[in-house]
């Protein structure tokens, strides 16, 4: 028998991703695409989900920290790349060095960056990010002005080269939601007050996968796609993802550790939750919530032995949980458990485990955990 790395894989499909970023690009019609990476891409694996997302057509890189951005170029990825979260004391000389694009959302953070700058004796490339109603990370836009004014010196100086405009939507993900429309009105207020100050930007950018694959009037010259790049729909609403073109990235699978035959009234799992009605064999899949399962879905959780849908029982361990195979079951330990992955897999969907647990696609790809090794296939990242 062939030796596995371990009782689980999660395996990712480099070419599906690539595909998803090429169908993204049509979508997005003259606009670029920058594929969001962050999070150890959405859980997929951070270079490797990098490398197959410009193979399949995107120009520019996207991640939320400093030390994401840097790991990128450590692995001799040379793309645009933006970083946009960042707080006050942290490196920023490294970063400018190393080429990366600065997301900036503060009179502060501007200050920083251009001092970053002079200690590196090079231009730091800045986008502005604006808050037009989101909330949460972004400039207010009553700020807006008093860093135009400090940016002119800056630029006239050659420490800050504004190339970017930016901001993120609140409710793309629910298509004709008025504050779409809203902050889109706000952004194109914010651009031209930039425009004196920076008349050729190079990108203006606000739409993430929802507006992206909904919203055209959002797409402007970049599009900033992430969950949909990994072939997942960013909400339940917009649909499931071979309605929107896109294919599963990841396929989260484990094998059987073991199986039991019990009687009626056996207690299964800490607590003993679930109680079997009826004889039956129990299946051990060796994935638990220091795995990414959520213990939400204990007693709910779906998978696929053989191609057929079995539930977990009893609560979700850290290292496992226990699913009801059924009274007929001819599962044997070994056998491969399918927990999510692409129609072609045979089992569950991301989305269906989101809609299980009452969360999203994005937290439970991104929630798998270090434990689980990750196997690539496909030429996507070679490129
Ligand atoms: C994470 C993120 C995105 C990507 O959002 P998706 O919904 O995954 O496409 C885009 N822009 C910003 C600022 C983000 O933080």
């Amino acid at each position: 028998m062939p030796s596995r790395v371990g009782p689980s894989c999660a395996r990712v499909d480099l070419d599906a991703l690539a595909a998803n970023v090429a169908t993204l690009r049509l979508v997005a019609g003259r606009a670029q695409v920058l594929t969001v990476v962050k999070a150890d891409g959405y859980g997929h694996g951070m270079v490797q989900a990098a490398r197959a997302a410009l193979a399949g057509g995107a120009t520019w890189l996207g991640v939320a920290q400093l030390g994401e951005a840097l790991t990128l170029r450590g692995a001799g990825v040379s793309a645009p790349l933006l970083a946009w979260l960042f707080t006050p004391g942290e490196d920023l000389v490294a970063p400018v060095r190393a080429d990366i694009d600065l997301g900036v959302s503060s009179l502060v953070a501007l200050g920083e960056v251009a001092a970053a700058a002079r200690a590196a004796g090079r231009t730091a490339r800045v986008h502005l990010k604006l808050d037009t109603g989101l909330s949460r990370n972004g400039l207010p836009l009553a700020q807006l002005d008093e860093v135009l004014r400090a940016l002119g010196p800056l630029q006239a100086e050659g420490a800050v080269a504004l190339v970017g405009a930016f901001s993120h939507l609140a409710c793309a993900d629910q298509p004709g939601h008025a504050s779409i429309a809203a902050q889109h009105r706000e952004f194109a207020a914010a651009l031209a007050a930039i425009e004196p100050v920076a008349p050729a930007l190079e990108v203006r950018h606000l739409a993430n996968s929802a507006a992206t694959l909904t919203a055209p009037q959002t797409h402007y010259d970049l599009v900033r796609v992430g969950i949909a790049a990994y072939g997942i729909s960013p909400a339940s609403a917009l649909g499931r993802p071979e309605d929107l073109g896109l294919t599963p990235v990841m396929t989260l699978t484990a094998r059987l550790a073991s199986v039991k035959d019990v009687p009626a009234g056996t207690g299964v799992s800490y607590g003993h939750t679930y109680i079997t009605p009826a004889p039956t064999r129990l299946g051990l899949v060796p994935l638990g919530y220091g795995d990414g399962i959520p213990r939400a879905a204990s007693g709910i959780g779906p998978v696929a032995v053989g191609g057929r849908r079995h539930h977990i029982v009893g609560r979700v361990c850290m290292d496992q949980v226990v699913i009801d195979l059924g009274p007929q079951s001819r599962a044997a330990p070994g056998d491969e458990v399918v927990v999510f992955g692409p129609p072609a897999a045979g089992g569950p969907s991301v989305q269906d485990w989101a809609e299980c647990v009452g969360t999203i696609g994005y937290e439970i790809v991104t929630r798998i955990g270090a434990r689980v090794p990750r196997e690539y296939v496909g030429v996507g990242g070679q490129a």
